[in-house]
């Protein structure tokens, strides 16, 4: 993780900011917030309060920012415990501001701009006026302005204008001298994109080892490997049928291992007839027919040395998480985040 973190340092140019929303993309928020405190994160992103916590409750020290929105009664603790919160308008600065000025307190907190993602932060077309408003509240200190892009890896052009609206909105609320954080990059975004004026950098899915876009790979280390065993392995004859509904009947005698994982870890049972694999002996063998709650079937046929109690690669240093989840018809995020508590993380 540290090495794909100093890539994306090298990348970004700018000070990081390391998204471990969702349990750290699944690989357990507290190893890796741990793991990563002291290694010049300057802040962990986090989807909201209860993420904060944990963090908090296991001694991390690392100043912690919230990338949701909070509802009212989560602001106390926020106030009381100084996350950084990013603000979507003037009444949610207001309710800050009566917080920590009954707390005694200056909050530090950002200012959120929707430049096209649609999901929070201040509408462009509100934002004349807001800065003087906020300058009234003496409790708040408006440390950053961010905002966030929805196609990085998949619109150049749109991500380029935005870039673009980011710049202009910048300028719009007091230029580079009235924020300490400007912030708008995700893994695509500092990969493939200038930062311009932006001097922190959210990087999440490439810090735990995937690039999301093509050519990036080779830079960064997989840090999660899912593995397995082989738990059974028997020969079917021909016209036998393996799995539920039967997707897969075997046209001649066929090896068949089962290996003790299903969609009750987390692996996706929509890679089902798909052209699945999993890593195994060095090399690969296919999945067949449906993924089960706990167990697939693959065919070992011919693979003398393949035994029971062998170690499967699910996806990992060998098997690429991202061709699982092109399989599977989703994003690798939603792979990382849907493994399940079953599955013990173990960490060396
Ligand atoms: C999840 C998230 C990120 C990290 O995105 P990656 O594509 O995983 O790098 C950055 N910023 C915000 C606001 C997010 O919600």
């Amino acid at each position: 993780m540290k090495s794909n973190l100093a890539a994306a340092r090298e990348a970004s140019g700018a000070e990081l900011m390391m998204v471990v929303k969702a349990n750290a993309y699944g690989h357990g928020l507290k190893h890796v917030t741990k793991a990563m405190e002291g290694a010049g994160v300057s802040f962990f992103g986090v989807a909201n309060v209860g993420e904060a916590r944990r963090i908090r409750d296991a001694g991390v020290e690392t100043r912690i920012y919230l990338l949701g929105p909070t509802w009212a009664g989560e602001r106390e603790e926020v106030v009381a415990r100084e996350w950084t919160a990013c603000l979507s308008s003037v009444e949610e600065a207001w309710e800050f501001e009566k917080l920590a000025a009954a707390a005694g307190k200056v909050l530090k907190v950002h200012l959120a701009v929707d430049t096209g993602m649609g999901r929070g932060g201040f509408v462009i077309e509100e934002l004349p006026g807001v800065m003087e408003k906020l300058d009234g509240m003496g409790h708040l200190e408006i440390e950053g302005l961010g905002s966030h892009l929805p196609s990085a890896d998949e619109d150049v052009e749109f991500t380029k204008g935005q870039i673009a609206r980011f710049h202009e909105v910048l300028e719009v609320c007091g230029g580079v001298e009235r924020f300490r954080y400007r912030h708008l990059l995700n893994s695509a975004g500092l990969l493939g994109y200038d930062r311009g004026l932006c001097n922190l950098a959210r990087p999440g899915l490439m810090v735990y080892g995937v690039s999301p876009l093509a050519g990036f790979q080779e830079k960064l280390r997989t840090v999660m490997t899912m593995k397995s065993r082989v738990t059974l392995i028997r020969t079917l004859p021909a016209g036998h049928g393996v799995s539920y509904g039967r997707l897969f009947v075997t046209e001649k005698p066929t090896r068949v291992a089962t290996v003790g994982v299903g969609y009750g870890d987390g692996y996706p049972r929509h890679i089902s007839g798909q052209g699945g694999e999993v890593w195994l002996k060095g090399r690969r063998f296919p999945i067949l027919g449906r993924v089960t709650m706990d167990q697939i079937m693959i065919d070992v046929t011919g693979a003398a040395d393949v035994a029971e109690g062998d170690e499967v690669e699910i996806f990992g240093a060998n098997l690429p998480v991202g061709e699982v989840a092109e399989k599977a018809g989703t994003i690798v995020w939603e792979i990382y985040t849907g493994i399940t508590p079953r599955v013990v993380r173990c960490y060396c």
